[in-house]
């Protein structure tokens, strides 16, 4: 997607090898009209696929995952990194080892929210080792619902989750895939 593409390079930092920092448009602050426009096509590729419900991971899988809703005019359940008082009984939980954060937490999700006549997309911000990927898999089957496919907004692709998905046939449909960040410079997957 090249307003995305766009947008790295104007606004991404990148912090290491590894990391890339966009705090001011998905990850902190938030362009409302870029993620309208990655929630457009978002819809557009997974329109014919039957989903009934979104499913992400707070805080900055939702916004990308709201704007994709709305197309799709179907609801987005966030799971929750951290336990609360109003979440206690009937939830699905998974482990899933930040990346960025270096640390595990437990997911959950109320299990009125995701039932076995769903068909989930599942949405993130980024897709790097794939353990938050896993995760909200995990959740999907607890469930026994059907997995549509991830919609992605940034796969870095020089890391293991996006191939791994892809080999266990899972549909990824990432709208930009970096393929590295040697030198402070992010490069793209050219598109086929
Ligand atoms: P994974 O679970 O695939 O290893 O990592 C995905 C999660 O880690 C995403 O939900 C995202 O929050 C975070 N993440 C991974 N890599 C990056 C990155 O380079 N930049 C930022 N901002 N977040 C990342």
């Amino acid at each position: 997607m090249q307003a995305l593409k766009n947008k790295i390079i104007e606004e991404g930092n990148v912090l290491s090898n590894s990391v890339l920092k966009v705090d001011s448009f998905l990850n902190h602050q938030i362009d409302a009209e870029l993620m309208q426009q990655v929630g457009e096509e978002f819809s557009e590729r997974f329109k014919d696929a039957g989903i009934t419900k979104i499913l992400t991971l707070e805080s900055s899988g939702i916004a990308p995952s709201v704007m994709t809703s709305l197309k799709l005019g179907v609801p987005t359940v966030f799971a929750r990194k951290r336990k609360s008082l109003t979440l206690i009984d009937n939830l699905y939980t998974a482990k899933v080892h930040s990346f960025t954060k270096q640390e595990t937490n437990e997911i959950s999700i109320s299990q009125k929210f995701i039932t076995a006549e769903d068909t989930v997309l599942i949405i993130d911000d980024f897709l790097a080792n794939g353990q938050a990927a896993l995760g909200l898999m995990d959740i999907v089957e607890q469930a026994g619902a059907s997995l549509a496919g991830f919609g992605i907004v940034i796969e870095k692709g020089f890391q293991t989750g996006g191939k791994e998905l892809r080999e266990r046939g899972i549909r990824v449909e990432s709208l930009a895939i970096i393929e590295s960040l040697e030198n402070e410079k992010v490069t793209f997957k050219e598109e086929k």
